[in-house]
């Protein structure tokens, strides 16, 4: 079962869906740091709803490490474009070809040092789609915007450009870019309001996950928050004990 079905069980009401575990590895790693960590999570049995997107060059290495195991390999980033001359860039059906099973659109690293809106971002999730891969959406807004009371307004104009797509196919992260690689977690009254605002933004359905600063000692009570349906994991994911304990916290 691919993380296209954990994530959206076919007639299944969603108290029955797993949540989902996305590590995101970002610009880290060697072929020995894969080599420790994967194994590892391999070994523990972990099911199809645990992901990890890594850097390209080490995709296949990871899958096949994860090869005996249900946990699926992600990447953090694709190009909006099919195929053509546009050097440097990876396209989704390259992804697709190399065994990935999903990649993260949107983070809000693209979007700040990159240049990258959601325009872009939208994009490179129908790209995904096209090639049959499930897609994470990244929305958030930042420290002042926060401040101001903007949020609801900046995530609604990130959203906007999912109207029409199909709800199962794809999923939103949730990560206010404040909370992000910063130590600093959202409350959990602040995910359970955000988290509503998207699904009710979009659709009841949407599959969101939380994103920011999360780690094994506070996934349990981000996991048992209304709305929850998974967490994007950066920099704890690069730990295998670490990752392995917020596993564990998926209902
Ligand atoms: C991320 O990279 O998506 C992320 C949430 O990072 P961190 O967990 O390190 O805050």
């Amino acid at each position: 079962m691919g993380i296209q079905s954990a994530a959206f069980e076919v007639g299944a009401s969603r108290r029955m869906t797993r949540q989902l575990v996305i590590g995101n590895w970002k610009m880290h790693g060697s072929i020995g740091k894969i080599r420790s960590v994967l194994p590892e999570l391999a070994r523990a049995k972990l099911g199809s709803n645990v992901a990890v997107c890594i850097p390209y060059p080490y995709v296949m290495l990871a899958k096949s490490l994860l090869k005996d195991s249900q946990v699926q390999v992600g990447a953090q980033d694709v190009s909006e474009y099919h195929v053509g001359a546009y050097t440097g860039a990876v396209s989704a059906s390259m992804l697709a070809d190399i065994g990935c099973e999903l990649v993260i659109v949107g983070h809000s690293e693209r979007r700040r040092y990159f240049g990258e809106s959601s325009e872009n971002a939208a994009r490179k999730l129908r790209a995904c789609l096209d090639a049959g891969l499930f897609p994470v959406y990244c929305v958030g807004e930042d420290a002042d915007e926060r401040a101001s009371g903007q949020h609801k307004e900046i995530i609604a104009a990130e959203l906007a450009v999912l109207r029409g797509l199909p709800i199962g196919l794809y999923a939103v992260a949730y990560e206010p870019s404040w909370a992000v690689g910063t130590g600093v977690i959202a409350t959990s009254a602040q995910i359970a309001e955000m988290h509503a605002f998207i699904k009710e933004t979009l659709e009841p359905r949407t599959r969101v996950l939380y994103g920011g600063s999360v780690k094994g000692s506070n996934a349990e009570e981000v996991l048992a928050v209304d709305g929850v349906d998974g967490v994007l994991v950066g920099g704890a994911a690069l730990s295998a004990s670490e990752f392995l304990e917020i596993c564990m916290a998926a209902r």
